[in-house]
This record gives structure tokens, C-alpha cells and sequence, in this order.
């Protein structure tokens, strides 16, 4: 049964069994209906027409910097256990703005609009109840997800401590694809080389990158499921966890396959995020910065950053080149 919080939240249902429309369909018509109704989500959108953006090549890759204000609650959120119970979590049902309403998805999860978007659709997966971020309990609905929202979508991921400004909240996020500079890049060129392949699945690192990077790409969904696990088991050793292994995720399904892009993370924020002053960075890197688009609400940060900066910051927050020799299957 579906509880009266959630029944009043629900803008339409998609099930994927008896919806003639397609997701995305949905949600595009969801992401209009709520700039008409809710300001907040209106505003959010005015003001990313502001934002500014400048790319910056590094070494073999590129990035681009966006400087947009309206994000500075989420790059600087205080993520650790006395900041998460500090405050009311802003996913949960009841705390959830009057205005705001969701595509019931599998009978288990909304589909929200993000009022501060870093792109020109930006939306949160939000399971209706109060659990963990966990990937490996939910990586069934990720492949899912992937595959309902088509190949105009990228579905991501943030892990608990690393970039999931809900940490304490399951969810997920859906952007257009072609938005993150790595969709493109891992296929430009001799870029991806395969390290193993596991029923199916082939296991691949990205090169040249300036972080890790990991691609998989398989057809069958339960083959992939087993192989991410057998991944993170993997980096949960490699980084001495009993914890999930600290990752970021991006995947998309192309109609045919999934590809799924899993950065391995040795740390959360970079040094220069919590100096003092001048030398500061404001820039917390979460999967859409692993992606290739770094969000500062700085001005200062949004004029400073170059190539060397950033290319510090990846290899400072990525976990090193080490992992491939485990992955010896
Ligand atoms: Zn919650």
C-alpha cells in the first residue's frame, strides 16, 4: 500500500510494465509541470541560464568549469555523522518542499527534480523511505534505472563518503547524457583497454585521463550486477573496508549494452578544499566533477582554476593505478 505522504506527492507512475510513454518522456513532462507550479525549481532553472562555463585543457583531457552560485549549499554541505544528524534530511517524505512533486518509479522510489540543477535537466532518484546509500543492495535498480530512462539519459551515483550530499538517503541522479566530458572522451582514440572480461562483462580501465577509471560493458543485466559486485569486493580490499569502497558511478544504456564508468576514490575533498583563506578550493568532487565538470559557487575558484590545479585535484582524490593489479580474475 502506498503510504498518504507519499500518495500526495506523486505527479504520475511508471512501472515500465503498463506506461505507454517512455520515462523520459515523463519526466520532461514532470520537469515543465513543476516550473509552472513550484517557483523554487523555476528559479533554480533562471538561474543556471546565468552560470558561467570555461574549459580548461589538461593533459589528454579536457575539463569544464562552471561557476554557479546556486550550488554553494551542496559543494560545501557538511557531510560527516554530526552534520548529516544535525539537520532534517532533505529527501524524506515530510520535509520534501510543498511545491515539489515526483514520478512514482517502480512503486519504490520518486523522481524529483533537482532545484539547483547543474544542467539543463537534472534529477534526483530518491527511494520513499529513509535508508543508506549503498550500491551493492542496489545495484539491480541502477541497471534498471539505466535502461528505463534510454540512451538520452545518464544515471549516476555518489557514494556515501564521497559526494552524496544525502548520504543517510538512498538516491540516485539522472542527467541528458552528453553533459559529462568522459562520455566522449573513453571513446575517443585507444583510450579504453580491456584488463579481463567475467561472463560477458568486459572490464576495461580508461588511460590518460588524469584519474581512474573504470568501464564496464556487458548486455545481460544479471552478469552485470555479479561483476560490479565482484569490482567493489575488489576495492573494498584494495582500500581496507569493511565499508562500500569510496566510488563515483555513471552509466548509461545504449538500447544495446550497459557502459558503466566507476571512478575509485582515495579521498572525499581535496586538501585545498579545507584551507584556510586565499589558497582555498571550493570544489568538492562528487560524480559530475569525476565526469569532467567541476562546480564552484566561487567566483575566485571559477577564475583561479587551471590546469594544474586540476590536474592535482584528480590525482589527490582518485584512487592510484595500483587497483589494476587485483584485478586478476
Ligand atoms: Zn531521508
Amino acid at each position: 500500500m502506498i503510504p498518504p505522504l507519499l500518495d500526495m506527492k506523486i505527479y504520475a507512475a511508471f512501472d515500465g510494465r503498463q506506461n505507454k510513454k517512455p520515462l523520459h518522456e515523463l519526466c520532461m513532462e514532470l520537469l515543465s509541470e513543476q516550473k509552472n507550479t513550484w517557483q523554487d525549481l523555476q528559479q533554480g532553472y533562471e538561474s543556471l541560464e546565468a552560470v558561467r562555463v570555461r574549459d580548461i585543457t589538461c593533459s589528454g583531457f579536457f575539463v569544464r568549469v562552471q561557476h554557479n552560485p546556486g550550488r554553494i549549499r551542496s559543494t560545501m554541505a557538511e557531510v560527516g555523522e554530526k552534520g548529516i544528524n544535525g539537520r532534517p534530511c532533505f529527501l524524506c517524505l515530510n520535509n520534501l518542499p510543498e511545491g515539489q512533486k515526483g514520478i512514482l518509479y517502480q512503486e519504490e522510489y520518486l523522481i524529483l527534480c533537482n532545484p539547483m540543477p547543474v544542467f539543463s535537466g537534472h534529477l534526483t532518484i530518491a527511494h520513499y523511505d529513509h535508508q543508506p546509500q549503498s550500491m551493492v543492495a542496489n545495484i539491480d535498480t541502477f541497471l534498471q534505472l539505466m535502461k528505463d530512462f534510454g540512451s538520452s539519459w545518464t544515471v549516476l551515483y555518489n557514494g556515501p563518503k564521497c559526494g552524496a550530499s544525502a548520504p543517510d538517503h538512498l538516491h540516485f541522479q539522472a542527467i541528458p547524457s552528453g553533459n559529462l566530458p568522459v562520455e566522449k572522451e573513453i571513446f575517443e582514440g585507444e583510450r579504453v583497454v580491456l584488463i579481463t572480461e567475467i561472463d560477458g562483462v568486459q572490464v576495461s580501465r580508461a588511460e590518460g585521463l588524469g584519474r581512474e577509471m573504470l568501464v564496464l560493458e556487458g548486455d545481460e543485466p544479471k552478469a552485470m550486477a555479479n561483476t560490479f559486485k565482484r569490482i567493489m569486493a575488489v576495492l573494498r580490499e584494495f582500500s581496507n573496508t569493511d565499508d562500500e569502497p569510496m566510488m563515483n558511478v555513471a552509466g548509461f544504456h545504449n538500447g544495446k549494452k550497459w557502459c558503466i564508468m566507476v571512478f575509485p576514490r582515495a579521498k572525499h575533498r581535496p586538501d585545498a578544499f579545507f584551507r584556510e583563506g586565499d589558497g582555498r578550493v571550493a570544489v568538492s568532487p562528487a560524480v559530475i566533477e569525476m565526469g569532467g565538470v567541476l562546480v564552484t559557487p566561487m567566483e575566485k575558484d571559477f577564475e583561479h582554476l587551471d590546469a594544474t590545479i586540476v590536474e592535482g585535484i584528480f590525482g589527490e582524490v582518485s584512487l592510484d593505478r595500483g587497483i589494476y593489479d587485483l584485478f586478476q580474475f
